[in-house]
């Protein structure tokens, strides 16, 4: 009888051995299975290296680069407006849709392994919107941003400088007018935010200054702390809190951040979204910092210059945020994916994420927003658009023109879109980034209405 159970054991040991090689076989196949077919040595989806199944394609199905053909849009202006968003040949830009999504370009199914043609992913941008965008900056360095701060959707996500991914140009190393140029300016980069994180600043005022809203302020021009002087372009006189952010007083500004303290500041950047990174369809955007100062540090902190850095992704979903009294929704570029046959396969709607501010401070912002808008920008430069903004005229390096900020939303249910327009070097925040922003805004919300 042992004999028996001796020789049974034998025969199964191995039968055992073999049904679990089998079993961790399928679980890596089931797990990895997308990688593999993904990689770039597997003849079924490459040719020489290249992904040869697939589309990309923007929110209206208009294809943007076609794997199979090695093809881009037929228009080089559609090529170079949307090159952050696709990609380029080589892979430089890594947080385009042809790095990240490639295993969802493959179309792997465990079932049917991956099948010659691939899936075609939506991305949320429109295609004609990028395309405005990218025209308005009109050869200058800079980034402009709209999102659905309803739904998540980023319409516009247009980096400058850019190429024509059909062409590439030979880049050399420290050419400055490719300076950056694989970085895709709206998740992947900080900047100076000079007055636009007023809009920070005023909230910490009205959440920790009782009555603020009340209290009356003077500008005589300029405002010393210890040995600085912080200086307005001209004396403002008596302003109320409303004021001082219409005329985006500093000498106000700088007094406020004096009187919150550096750490108050820094807890409303952080409660703002401007120092964590955000996920954007699998996308680490880049995280902004605010270093707590002491004496005129802090004042300019205040004023958004000092050590201040944002990211322009951050402040379009802040302003989102706002809009929806406090709730951001997070941003999303992947749309919509279909698989051979035309079938949807499941893509993530977008999250919500924690309140920025208080109810009530949202509200009085969304209502100062706009003030700054009739009181000061002027509605006649933004047709019929319920326009809410704060412009910002960053300082960043001594000779060079200040950067070039808007930053907004339009409080409209049937348009609900969020934006961020960023000129480097650019001049007047209000004047030049405003009227990019007045024009890209009035083709979404053209595009919107299916125009
Ligand atoms: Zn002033």
């Amino acid at each position: 009888m042992k004999q028996v159970t001796r020789r049974t054991l034998l025969v199964l040991l191995p039968v055992a051995i073999l049904a679990l090689g089998v079993l961790f076989f399928l679980a890596e196949y089931v797990l990895h299975g997308a990688a593999w077919a993904a990689f770039s040595a597997n003849d079924t989806t490459h040719a020489q290296g290249r992904l040869t199944a697939g589309q990309i394609l923007d929110r209206s199905g208009q294809v943007l680069y076609d794997a199979e053909s090695g093809s881009y849009a037929e228009d080089w202006i559609t090529r170079i407006a949307t090159l952050h968003a696709v990609g380029d040949g080589s892979g430089n830009i890594g947080t385009a849709a042809r790095s990240q999504y490639a295993q969802r370009m493959v179309g792997f199914s465990p079932i049917t392994g991956a099948h010659g043609k691939g899936n075609k992913l939506y991305l949320t941008i429109d295609a004609e919107v990028c395309e405005t965008a990218y025209s308005l900056l009109a050869g200058h360095k800079g980034v402009v941003g709209i999102y659905n701060y309803e739904t998540g959707d980023i319409l516009c996500m247009v980096s400058a400088p850019s190429f024509d991914p059909a062409w590439p140009p030979e880049i050399r190393d420290g050419d400055s007018a490719y300076e950056g140029v694989y970085l895709n300016r709206l998740l992947s980069a900080t900047f100076t935010p000079g007055s636009v994180f007023k809009t920070v600043t005023t909230a910490a005022a009205l959440e920790k200054l009782d009555g603020v809203a009340e209290r009356t302020f003077t500008c005589e021009g300029s405002y010393r702390i210890g040995d600085d002087v912080i200086t307005c372009p001209h004396v403002h006189g008596q302003q109320t809190l409303r004021d001082a952010f219409a005329n985006s007083c500093n000498c106000v500004y700088a007094a406020l951040a004096m009187e919150l303290g550096g750490r108050t500041l820094r807890s409303y950047a952080d409660k703002a979204g401007l120092l964590s990174s955000m996920d954007v369809s699998g996308v680490a955007t880049a995280s902004g910092s605010f270093t707590v100062g002491e004496s005129y540090e802090l004042g300019w902190s205040g004023v958004g210059q000092y050590n201040d850095l944002v990211n322009p992704c951050a402040m379009v979903v802040l302003m989102g945020a706002i809009a929806r009294d406090g709730t951001p929704v997070l941003p999303r570029v992947l749309y919509r994916e279909t698989g051979s046959l035309g079938l949807p396969h499941i893509v993530p709607s977008a999250d919500t994420g924690s309140a920025v501010f208080r109810r009530d401070t949202c509200r009085t912002l969304r209502e100062m927003l706009r003030n700054n808008v009739e009181a000061g920008y002027g509605q006649s430069h933004f047709g019929d658009l319920a326009i809410c903004a704060k412009s910002g005229t960053a300082e960043v390096e001594p000779g060079k023109a200040p950067h070039a900020w808007f930053n907004g939303f339009l409080d409209d249910p049937e348009h609900p879109l969020a934006f961020v327009v960023l000129v480097e070097n650019g001049g007047s925040g209000a004047t030049v980034a405003g009227n990019i922003a007045s024009q890209v805004l009035q083709k979404a919300v053209e595009r919107m209405d299916g125009n």
